[in-house]
Order: structure tokens, then sequence, then C-alpha cells
């Protein structure tokens, strides 16, 4: 790129000193080539008036010539008595005065009468020419004699009549033309018409056809053949018989000459700027393409990330100068970003702490040192009601102050801080020779519970928190971190605020989501290994089942039985409970509505959890399976455990009375355990209570089981109720439940849960039987 940028200066520059001398060139050219044909056209107007001068001023002297011999006494006597020795000799003593090469005496018939010139051979008849020569009266004519041209003149001799002529002239030849060239500086030419004579300064061959000549002679110069010549032709005063025409020819070689000497100057004036420009701009294209080579080099420094690359030029220019300091300064602008990008990559914007990307490698280069150290995983109990009661500013401002006192507490422990994101913090203590492990984590906690000054707000606030050993119970990060999480979730779902990991736990936790996992996919296939199985439940007072208990099943695809205790548990933790009890419901209904078409009207019973009673869907889709089965909403219970009814007291019975609204029987599961007061009790929206089987199991054998179930049966009657009895194994328990006037009893002795075809077969054994 450099090389194409210093050529590209190059061509620039000598391109441009090339068109400006082609551009001069012609200019010139053109210019001179018009000045010097105007040049050439005055020189020739000025050479045709030299010449007319010269003609004029040899007029005069003929003239001056004649009248001085005509008038001549001796020589009008002479003629008169046609003294022909004495005309003779005058004649010729003149013309050799004069220097007259022509000196004719004519009689007045035109017959010559003497001539200077004998051998001359004139026309016979001259008679013509006298009368022609004067016609011009007392001027000269040109007159072509014995193929010699003559400026002529003629003068009657008058004694006192005319009685001669005498014809003067002036040779007009090749010395004349010579003299005029001198003249003039221009090639003088006379010619008669047909060339009969020609008398010319250039030396012409003999044979020679002049026109032609003049046409002919070329100069070669370097692009061709140019004319020698340029010529104006000028009609002479001469006798009509015999035009006379004089040819100035202008030489052009002193004019190519001089021209072609200028166009060599500027050529090489030209060629001397050329070089002149190729060579300054080279160096002015090495001038800055050295630095600019440079800069690129130190932009890619600059991307590979080195900032103080600098340029190598002994004297850079002031533009180079800023364009380097401009570098600089993008450079540090770069390096300022990347630092903050990276700092922001790393770093928790809210606390500064390292996010979990970036703790990482960090941890585990930790781990790496051997080090006994904690690894402690924190969650702020109850944020989100913080954050729903006092606004997301508060809660952020919590975090915030929290993170700070971490900071305060852990400094001591040289310890690692990061937020995981919401709550969720970790927090690494380096464990002390002086102290135990859970010495270390309680004077940690003692520092993080006391309270907090959030916006004028006096908060305190609880934690739950994991702790693992490290490097005993996890020798990496990943393992660490899981592991303390795994014992944070414990720690918030226990009753101590804090947990220390036991080993093991990962792999069961590992399993859980599992089963989780496969559970989620079963309830997507729906392809048999859940289903629903069907306890009965008998009515006392009839003797006869018209209730069942629905109870799920799961058979897992390698063929293992999960207990429904374990993976109802599992769903609920994981939120897939919502789900499974949507397939519940449909599934039993379904049911109900089979039994219906087959002419037996069976109440069933539905296990729920508090997080269906809380699902806003759980009521609006119970309704579409009734209707969409065509069941009775009153065949329908809602078994709800005393823990789960208590846990969201307000909202559960909101929903539990928008359920009975809605026609379905309510049962409180698991009565008995949960210690719920009577008072409550009373205003709880139910139907039905259920007796915990830990009180009917052994109702036979316990005395104290006997008390309690039957001061419950007839509190529950009191409270308009109807009392179940659950877990009822043998007949002495049926017996004992069937005198303390119990309504149902549903239990081992009766039946195990039933597939709904078994069900239906045992249900015609059993009223045949009762
Ligand atoms: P639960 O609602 O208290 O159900 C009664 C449990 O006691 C059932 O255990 C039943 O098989 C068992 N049982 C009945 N009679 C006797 C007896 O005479 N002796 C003994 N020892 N046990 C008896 P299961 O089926 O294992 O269910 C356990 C728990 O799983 C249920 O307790 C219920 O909380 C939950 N569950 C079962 N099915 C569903 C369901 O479809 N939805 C929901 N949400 N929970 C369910
Ligand atoms: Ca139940
Ligand atoms: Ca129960």
């Amino acid at each position: 790129m450099g090389t194409s940028f210093k050529n590209r200066i190059i061509v620039l520059c000598v391109g441009l000193v090339l068109i400006t001398a082609i551009a001069s060139l012609a200019g010139f050219w053109w210019s001179t080539s018009q000045f010097k044909e105007r040049q050439v056209q005055q020189d020739i107007q000025k050479a045709q008036s030299v010449y007319q001068q010269y003609l004029v001023a040899r007029e005069r002297l003929l003239v001056t010539a004649a009248s001085v011999l005509t008038q001549d006494f001796g020589f009008k006597q002479a003629v008169a008595t046609r003294d022909a020795s004495t005309i003779s000799s005058v004649l010729f003593n003149h013309s050799q005065r004069i220097n007259a090469e022509l000196m004719l005496l004519l009689d007045m018939r035109g017959k010559l009468i003497s001539t200077n010139q004998n051998q001359l051979d004139l026309p016979q008849d001259m008679r013509p020419l006298v009368k022609q020569l004067l016609a011009h009266q007392e001027r000269s004519a040109f007159v072509v004699l014995d193929k010699k041209l003559y400026q002529a003149i003629i003068l009657p001799v008058k004694a006192p009549r005319t009685i001669a002529f005498t014809i003067v002239g002036f040779v007009v030849d090749e010395p004349i033309a010579q003299q005029l060239k001198g003249l003039t500086g221009m090639e003088m030419s006379f010619i008669s018409l047909g060339e009969k004579m020609k008398a010319s300064s250039i030396l012409l061959p003999e044979d020679r056809d002049l026109f032609a000549y003049l046409h002919e002679q070329k100069i070669s110069r370097w692009f061709g053949e140019y004319p020698l010549y340029i010529n104006a032709e000028v009609a002479l005063p001469s006798l009509s018989q015999v035009p006379v025409s004089l040819i100035l020819s202008a030489d052009l070689r002193s004019e190519y000459e001089e021209f072609d000497q200028l166009v060599l100057t500027i050529v090489f004036l030209s060629c001397i700027t050329m070089l002149f420009g190729f060579l300054a701009s080279g160096f002015l294209a090495k001038n800055l393409a050295t630095p600019l080579q440079q800069l690129t080099v130190m932009a890619r420094r600059f991307a590979k990330g080195d900032y103080n690359a600098e340029i190598h030029e002994s004297r850079p220019t002031e533009e180079i100068c800023q364009l380097v300091d401009a570098f600089h300064e993008m450079g540090d602008d770069i390096q300022a970003r990347e630092k903050q990008i990276r700092y922001q990559a790393s770093h928790d914007a809210l606390t500064g702490f390292y996010n979990r990307t970036s703790a990482l490698p960090i941890l585990d280069a930790l781990v790496s040192t051997e080090q006994v150290y904690y690894l402690l995983a924190l969650d702020i109990k109850g944020l989100r009601h913080i954050n729903d009661k006092l606004g997301p500013r508060i809660g952020d401002s919590c975090i915030e102050a929290v993170a700070k006192r971490i900071e305060v507490v852990t400094s001591s422990f040289e310890g690692l801080n990061i937020r995981l994101g919401g709550d969720e913090f970790l927090t690494v203590l380096q464990a002390k020779p002086d102290s135990t492990m859970e010495n270390c984590v309680d004077s940690f906690l003692a520092e993080l519970n006391k309270s907090y000054t959030i916006h004028n707000f006096e908060i305190t606030l609880r934690f739950s928190v994991g702790v693992v050993h490290s490097p005993e119970q996890a020798d990496n990060a990943d393992d660490s971190i899981r592991r303390a999480l795994i014992a944070a979730d414990n720690a918030a779902h226990g009753v101590e605020d804090v947990y220390f990991y036991q080993t093991g736990e990962d792999e069961a936790y590992l399993e859980r989501l599992e089963i989780i996992d496969e559970l989620k996919q079963a309830l997507i296939e729906d392809d048999g290994q859940l289903f629903m199985t069907y306890q009965p439940k008998l009515n006392m007072s009839s003797g006869m089942v018209d209730k069942v208990e629905s109870l799920i099943r799961w058979k897992r695809k390698s063929g293992d039985w999960v207990s429904p205790e374990l993976f109802i548990d599992l769903a609920e933790q994981s939120g897939l409970i919502v789900d499974l009890t949507q397939w519940v419901l449909k599934t039993v209904i379904s049911q109900v509505a089979i039994w219906k078409t087959q002419g037996v009207t069976m109440k069933a019973a539905i296990n729920v959890s508090a997080q269906d009673i809380a699902d806003i869907d759980f009521i609006p889709h119970l309704q579409r399976m009734l209707e969409e089965f065509a069941v009775a909403p009153g065949l329908i219970t809602i078994e709800l455990t005393e823990r789960d009814m208590i846990e969201n007291e307000e909202k559960g019975i909101a929903a539990l009375l928008a359920l009975k609204a809605l026609g379905v029987h309510i049962s409180l599961d698991d009565y008995g355990v949960g210690q719920t007061s009577l008072g409550r009790l009373k205003m709880l929206p139910i139907d039905e209570l259920k007796l915990d089987k830990v009180f009917i199991l052994k109702l036979a054998a316990s005395h104290q089981d006997q008390c309690i179930v039957r001061s419950t049966i007839s509190l529950g009657h009191q409270l308009g109720f109807s009392v179940v009895a659950e877990g009822v194994e043998d007949a002495e328990s049926l017996q004992l439940l069937k005198e303390m006037k119990c309504d149902y009893a549903q239990g081992y002795y009766l039946s195990r849960p039933l597939k709904a075809a078994d069900l239906t077969q045992w249900l015609g054994q059993y009223h045949k039987a009762g």
C-alpha cells in the first residue's frame, strides 16, 4: 500500500509536469506558427514595397536617361540626318553612362535604326512593342526581348515633331534578382507567361519548371516534410501579350530552425522539470509514505494491544507529529476503555464484586494453592419482599450495603467476593488456625446480621448460608460453587440459617435433577409411565364405596418405581407441579366421566399443592376440564394438606372460596400434624377433614390415638365437616372408627390404590360380598 501511495504521488507529479509541458508546447506551436505566418506575410509585403521602390528608382533613372538622350541636340540631329555612326556611338556612350543594357532607336514605323546591342534578336515588326510602350505614358514597363527581361521606357525623339523613338531599358536578370534578394531578404523570381523567360535569385536547374520547383522544395523535419518556401506572386506592369510576374519566395529554413530550436529548448526544459518533479515527488512521497508506513505498523501494534508503540522518524513534519499524537491519544483512550470493558465484563456493576465467570479461574487458582478455606453461598432472605414493599431502589441499596459489609468483614480473611446475581453472593473465608469453621462462619454472620441503615430505614436482614469446606469437600471451583449452592438451598428450606454441606449431597442433588428432567419428559410424552391409581373410600353410614382418592404412580423407563412422595416433592421444588397437576386433573376427571358412562357414580379426590392453588390458571383449567368431560363439580374433592393451607393463608383462602364457588368439595389432608388451631379451622372454607394416618395406623392398639381421633371426629362434626380416616389397616380400627361415627374410611384393609380397571372389578366383588 505504501509503495502504491508513493508511486501515485510520483505519477501525479510527473504527469502534471508532462501535461503542462505538452500543453505549453502545443500552445507555443500554435501561436508561433500563427505569428510566423503573419510575419512572413509582412516580410513579403515589405519586400514588395522594397522592390517597388527599387523599380520606381530605376524607372526614374530610365526616364531621366531617356529624356537626356532624346533632348540631346546632337543626337536629335544625328537621328534627323540618320547619321548612323553618330547615333550608334551616342547610344553606346549613353548606355554606358547610365548602365542601361537596352538602347534602341526606332523610326516612326517601328523599324530599328540603331541599337547598342547588335547581336540582339529583335522581332521583325517592332510596331506593337512601340505602341504598347507608348501606352504606358512615360512609365516603364517590362518587356521580354530575346528571352531576356527588361524594364524599359519609350520616349519620342522630337525635332520638333517626332522623328523617332528611343527605347531605354535595364535588363532584369539573375544578378538583379540577387540584388533584390539582398535588399529584401527574399528569393526573387521574375517569370513571364509560359516561362519563355525567367530570372531568379534561386539557382534553378536549367530545365526546371520554376513553380514546380518552388513547390517541390521541402524540408524534412520531425513529423514529415514541410514546404521550404512561402510564395507570393505579383503581376508586373508588362506588355499585354507577354505578362510578367514576380514571385517572392520567403525561405522558411531559418524560421524552422529557430522554431525547432525553441521546441528543443522547451522539451529540454520540460525534461529537466520532469526529472526534478520525479525526484521531488519521490522525496515527498518517501517523506509522507515512510511515516505513514510506520503509523500503519503502529496501528497494527495497537490492534495487538501494544499501546506504547512509537514511530522512528528523524524529522517528522508537524502534521505527522499531530497524527502520532492523535494515535497516542487514541491508544490511551482504547486502553482506558478496554480496561473499563474488562472490568465491567468481570465485575458486577452494582457491588463491584467479581461475577461468576471471572470468579471461576480465580477460585480455581485458590484451590490449587491447597490452602484451607470455606466457601459461603449467601442469600438475603426475603429480599423479594423488600423489593415488593419498598421498591427495587431500596432492594438494590440493601444489596449494596450487604456487599459493603461483606467486603469489610472478609478483609481480615483475605477472601474473595462474588455476586452471582440477585441476592446471591459467594464469599471465601480463609481458614484461621485458631478458629473452627463454625466459629469463623458464626463471627462472619454475626457482623452481617447487624442492622443496616438504608435510605433512613433501619433494616435487619437475615441470610441463609451454605458452607463448603475446601479442599476437603471440593477440589475445584465448579464443585465448590455447586455444593455451596446446594447447602444454601438446604439452609433456605431448613430451620437453621446456616447449612454445612454434607459430603455426598451433591450426588443426590444431581440425581434429583435427573429425576426432574425425566419427569418433565414423561409428562410431555405421556406414554404411560405416569398413570393414576384410585384408592376406595368407604362410606361408613351406607357401607358403600362411593368415593376414591386418586394417587399418581410413576414407573420410569428403566422399570424403577419412583415414590410419589419423592417426585411430587421434586416437582414442587422445580415448579413442575403445576403441569403435573393439570395432567392429573385431566386424567381423573376424564376417568370419572368414563365411570359415569359405565353407570357408576364415583366421587374422586384429587391431591393438589400450595403452588397449584397459587397458580392463576388452576381454577380456570379445572373448570374447563369439568365442562369438557361434562362432570358435575360436586363429584370432585380437592385435597390440600394442612401445611400447604397455612403457608399462604390469605391467597389460599381466596382461592378456596373460588373453588367452593365452582362447586367442588375441599378436603383438609393430613389433618392433625400441622397443629391448625380451632379458630383458624373454623375460618377455612372446607368440607372435609382428613385425619392423618399416623393417628389411624395403630388406632386399635393406641388408646391415645383413639382419644385424639374420637375428639377430632366430634370436633369436625361440630364444625360441620365430614371426617375421613386414612391408613385403616385392620378390621378393629375400622370397627372403632365406625363407632366413633367417622364418615369415611380409607386404607389397605379395604384396598390398596388400584388402576381404574382393577377398581371396577374390586367394586363389583366388594359390593357383592357386602
Ligand atoms: P396422601 O395424600 O396423604 O396420600 C395417602 C397416602 O397414604 C398414599 O400414599 C396411600 O397409598 C397411603 N395409604 C393409604 N392407605 C394406607 C394404609 O392403610 N397404610 C399405609 N401405610 N399407607 C396407606 P402414596 O400413594 O404413596 O402417596 C403419597 C403422597 O403423595 C400422598 O399423600 C400425596 O401427598 C402425594 N400424592 C400422591 N398422588 C398425588 C397426586 O396425584 N397429586 C399430588 N399433588 N400429590 C399426590
Ligand atoms: Ca391425600
Ligand atoms: Ca393424607
